[in-house]
């Protein structure tokens, strides 16, 4: 019997259960796939957003603004990569000044610090490659971009350490209210738990319906991008916005954390809640409009694409809290964008609500920092030297677009929740993610992972599933 099963490693699960770790509680996240980070949570723009987006007195504007300032403390106590890089909505003419006037006052009405209308000499100098036709734009000097998957995994491993158990592969399948709590069936067997959290991201209404007659309904709005070289990462130094439409920030062009050039995404409403797949359709958007702010983009410098699906809920609200009709049950449901700059502030709330309902007391050994995989290029040249010197691994690169090192893939592999799989490396350490995305380096890192787990090259997966690699070994058949 668990005190809390938590459903869904994506940053809504792993914060809410990071949080959570910080009482004496038994807790358990139930993920259906082999790892955290597989949902939303991997493919989005990775944008700390400031938070004059969200209506004033919404759950999500509160969220934002207040996701985006614990977003330091918590890049430095749990060694994650953030950049307060700042942002830019861009306005084209005259006629359009009223749509940033309202973003400035929401924003200033949310709480949003030191925003400011730009004129067009100020925005061309401080971002030369802004179209020449630009007319003003809102400066937000607080927003930032940050690495989802090392958000997500250093939630979730500093949620491990501090207690918290987690079962990948296990998929909720029934959910069912008994005497004591809850009874959660899965593919791999039933669970019990006094309390659920509901952090199933595009999945979060079938779990949220199963036990409440107030249904709910997730659209999945499919956005897709286009991720560019590292040549191009310098194009823009800070998060240029379109104004807002209805379908949400339009596309945008961004640096991203580790240096890359981000374009898109696209807002498409889909059936399929699995269809991360991209279509030509939704890349010519992307090219299109990325065009409309930034002049002179490197596209020939595009390396890959990629889409991520929001959890549009109909009513466009963060829905969080126990649910009236099913005592124990807390959704953390529709959790789209802002959700990823809001997810601290999200793990707070619902920590916050299970302690009040639970009279949870705080651990005398919670710890509150965790330290990410060794990055060489953070040492001097004789610090590098040593630990290749202790540590041979460190010396030899096995992703030559990115230069990680073997040491690093073998961290990634052994560290709590480690990777297992080629996309579990790829999120920890970049190794794939590079020029010749995984061309080079994918049988390399193969045979690290069947050494490190001890199984055959052929048993390894992408990601998991039947995701498998190679069929067999040709000499196996001699
Ligand atoms: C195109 C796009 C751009 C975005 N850009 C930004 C941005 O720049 N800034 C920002 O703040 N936010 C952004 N977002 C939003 C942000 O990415 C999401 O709000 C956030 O990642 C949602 O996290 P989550 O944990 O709720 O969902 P997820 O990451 O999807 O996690 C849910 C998890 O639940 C698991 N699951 C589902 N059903 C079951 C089941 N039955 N049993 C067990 N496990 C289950 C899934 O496998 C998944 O791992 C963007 C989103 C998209 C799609």
């Amino acid at each position: 019997m668990y005190d809390v099963i938590i459903v869904g490693g994506g940053v809504a699960g792993a914060a809410s259960a990071r949080e959570l770790s910080r009482y004496k509680v038994k807790a358990c996240v139930l993920e259906k796939e082999e790892d955290v980070c597989c949902g939303t949570s991997k493919a989005n723009s990775a944008i700390v957003h400031a938070g004059y987006d969200a209506a004033t007195g919404s759950l999500m504007a509160k969220l934002n603004v207040r996701g985006n300032a614990m977003m330091e403390q918590l890049s430095k106590d749990l060694d994650f990569p953030f950049k307060r890089t700042g942002s830019f909505v861009i306005c084209l003419s005259e006629e359009d000044m009223p749509g940033l006037q309202t973003l400035y006052d929401r924003g200033v009405a949310n709480g949003v610090k030191d925003l400011q209308i730009l004129n067009r000499e100020e925005v061309l100098k401080m971002e030369p490659n802004i179209v020449d036709n630009v007319y003003a734009a809102l400066y937000a000097p607080t927003a930032g971009i940050v690495c989802p998957f090392h958000l997500n995994i250093a939630l979730a491993e500093n949620a491990f350490e501090n207690g918290v158990e987690f079962k990948f592969n296990t998929e909720v399948q029934n959910i069912r209210q008994t005497e004591n709590g809850w009874r959660i069936e899965t593919n791999q067997g039933a669970y019990e738990t006094k309390y659920v959290v509901n952090a199933a991201g595009v999945y979060a209404d079938k779990l949220h319906n199963m036990v409440s007659e107030k249904k709910i309904h997730i659209t999945p709005r499919r956005g897709d991008y286009c991720l560019l070289d590292k040549t191009a990462g310098n194009h823009v130094s800070r998060t240029i916005f379109a104004l807002p439409t209805k379908y949400g920030k339009g596309v945008l062009v961004t640096p991203t954390i580790h240096g890359n050039l981000l374009i898109g995404p696209t807002a498409i409403d889909v059936d399929d809640r699995e269809g991360t797949n991209t279509t030509a359709e939704g890349l010519e958007q992307v090219i299109g409009k990325a065009g409309q702010n930034v002049k002179n983009l490197p596209l020939r410098q595009v390396i890959t694409s990629f889409a991520g699906l929001r959890a549009h809920e109909d009513g466009h609200e963060f829905l969080i809290g126990e649910l009236e009709d099913a005592k124990g049950f807390i959704d953390c449901a529709g959790i789209e964008s802002p959700g990823l700059t809001s997810c601290p502030a999200i793990g707070e709330m619902v920590a916050g609500i299970l302690k009040d309902k639970m009279g949870l007391e705080l651990k005398e050994d919670f710890k509150a920092t965790r330290k990410g995989i060794l990055d060489p290029d953070t040492l001097t040249k004789e610090e590098r030297a040593e630990l290749i010197r202790r540590e041979p691994a460190y010396g030899n690169i096995i992703c030559r677009c990115e230069m990680i090192t073997e040491g690093e893939i073998i961290d990634a592999i052994r560290r709590p929740l480690g990777a297992k799989s080629l996309d579990g490396v790829k999120r920890r350490t970049r190794a794939g993610m590079g020029r010749c995305q995984s061309g080079f380096c994918s049988p390399r890192t193969m045979e690290i992972l069947a050494r490190e787990l001890g199984v055959s090259v052929a048993d390894i997966t992408k990601t998991g599933g039947d995701s498998k690699l190679v069929v067999g070994i040709n000499k196996d058949t001699l």
